[in-house]
């Protein structure tokens, strides 16, 4: 199948349903589908043909969910672009997958601007803003209302659809090259686990430019079910367009949830037609996960693990309220396998270790990706036999339930022992000062690597290293616990809100530590 097959679908099967909402304007999946194919005509009257690569700097809007579909439909790879980059970054990224044209949105104009790099492959600049285009820039918006609409190209599965940067938590983004297979795979194994009933109005919080919010505007278009946009993530903006577009479902990573809890007067109450909550993309502390399932009685949590490499999620778990289930371990399980995808657990030559073994995590299946792009040596190292070496820690029990452990790069070896931060997170995180806290490894004389925490603590909390230290001592070894404390005001996030421990690997590097 293809990204847009889903548009052909809510266009027959619900023409009239609200598609987009982005601040007080609405469209049908008719006006969508009417927009897209004249969007992808214009396109293709620039001369951008098949195959070439369409980047998009924009904030989450339907102009941009109209951008991304219509390039699909005119058969081009999609670049959406990761909009808290500087302009360098940015043009590395162009430069690297050799963009034709870039769309850029009036909130990002500044950044598209400041582009000093010579990029010979780029022979478009596209304004998809809501005011004049700027100068060297070609309004879309008069194009495609003067173009005719296009037949969209349904490209075959294994045609690459778009190139998605990683996360960049543990290095450079690298450009993940998923096909409309993948990408459809990906979308299909999630909604036979957690089926996403067509009532659905999704807040679309998370960035399209990471596969979690493509694959969540994608899944909307198939089921026929409303995007409600918002640009960035703004704690009180977010609570207040949920009570208005009553928003029934949120696919959100933990600190988000942290951040809506944590708003000044926050109801939980205002947002009655709230149905489920989706979290992933990092490890959820049980201390979070417990306030939220108190703040939102009604809500069913569905925890999901996936990567950019995977188009998405890979395995999935519905929270069940269940006394049995909140007091065992498969609560801080990643949940099983989804359709169509198979995980193992494995040593580092790649054999499967039997259960309760912890090892890296593997990944096969249709939603695996293409490789990345202009990278073939870490392409060949990632996709060693047939399989996804995701550099994940994890381990599997008898019934198939994956608990994911932590990055192997981030375990810290002390004295010999591994420690995964996670675990010791978990500990930090679960005193009531805590608001939030990373943990990493720095060099020890003794102990080759020790543990090190950088903790934040909540507005107006007064807490000594030692009492922290304390602490954690009840709740694990006394090995796994931090040699030192740094109390931060704010810990460096990436745009897919997950910290940055490179970033705060630098910062000792550079004598900060205490
Ligand atoms: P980079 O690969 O550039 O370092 P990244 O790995 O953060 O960045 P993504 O592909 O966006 O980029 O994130 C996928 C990673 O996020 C997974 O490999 C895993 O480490 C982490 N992750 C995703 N979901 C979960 C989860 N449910 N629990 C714990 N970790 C998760
Ligand atoms: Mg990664």
């Amino acid at each position: 199948m293809h990204l847009t097959a889903g548009l052909h679908r809510s266009m027959q099967r619900h023409p009239d349903k609200i598609a987009t909402v982005t601040g007080s304007r609405r469209q049908t999946f008719r006006q969508l589908v009417d927009r897209v194919s004249r969007t992808a005509s214009a396109l293709r009257a620039l001369g951008l043909q098949p195959g070439e690569r369409l980047s998009v700097l924009a904030l989450n809007s339907d102009r941009m969910i109209e951008l991304l579909l219509a390039g699909a439909w005119a058969g081009l790879v999609i670049n959406p672009i990761n909009t808290r980059w500087t302009a360098a970054e940015v043009a590395y990224a162009l430069g690297d997958c050799g963009a034709s044209a870039l769309a850029v949105d009036d909130g990002l104009m500044a950044t598209a601007q400041a582009m000093t790099d010579a990029l010979p492959a780029l022979r478009h600049r596209i304004y998809i803003g809501e005011a004049q285009a700027p100068d060297g820039y070609l309004c879309l918006e008069e194009k495609a209302a003067a173009a005719s609409p296009m037949e969209d190209v349904r490209s075959a599965p294994d045609t690459l659809a778009a190139i998605v940067y990683t996360g960049g938590t543990t290095g450079f983004p690298k450009g993940v090259m998923l096909s409309h297979g993948n990408l459809w795979a990906s979308l299909v194994g999630r909604m036979a686990e957690v089926p996403t009933p067509p009532h659905y109005i999704t807040l679309l919080i998370s960035p399209m430019f990471h596969v979690a919010g493509l694959g969540r505007m994608l899944g909307q278009t198939i089921v026929g079910g409303t995007c409600v946009t918002v640009p960035v993530f703004q704690p009180r903006q977010v609570v207040d367009t949920m009570a208005r577009e009553r928003v029934s479902d949120l696919a959100i990573v933990p600190s988000m949830l942290q951040m809506l809890l944590d708003t000044e007067g926050f109801n939980p109450q205002h947002l009655p037609q709230l149905e489920r909550i989706l979290w992933g993309a990092a490890p959820i502390t049980l201390p979070l996960l417990e306030r939220g399932l108190a703040a939102f009685p009604q809500v069913q949590f569905v925890h999901a693990y996936g990567m950019t490499e995977t188009a998405a999620s890979v395995s999935v778990l519905q929270i069940s309220r269940d006394r049995d289930f909140l007091a065992g371990p498969r609560m801080r399980s990643a949940g099983q396998a989804g359709l169509s995808s198979e995980i193992r657990i494995a040593d580092a030559e790649g054999q499967e270790l039997p259960p309760g073994t912890s090892g890296e995590i593997l990944i096969r299946g249709p939603m695996v990706m293409q490789g990345y792009w202009g990278r073939p040596e870490e392409t060949a190292q990632a996709l060693q036999g047939g399989w996804l070496h995701t550099g994940d820690g994890g381990t599997m029990d008898e019934g198939g339930f994956l608990y994911v452990i932590d990055r192997i790069k981030d375990m810290v070896i002390t004295g010999g022992e591994n420690v995964y931060p996670a675990e010791v997170e978990n500990a930090l995180s679960s005193h009531p000062a805590v608001a939030a806290c990373a943990v990493i490894g720095v060099p020890h004389e003794k102990w080759g690597e020790a543990v090190h925490a950088f903790v934040v603590l909540r507005p107006g909390a007064a807490l000594a290293a030692a009492e922290l230290d304390q602490h954690c001592r009840g709740q694990i070894s006394a090995f796994k616990c931090p040699k030192t404390y740094e109390f931060r005001d704010k810990l460096p996030l990436t745009a897919a809100g997950k910290v940055q421990k490179t970033e705060l690997r630098k910062s000792v590097a550079k004598g900060s530590a205490a």
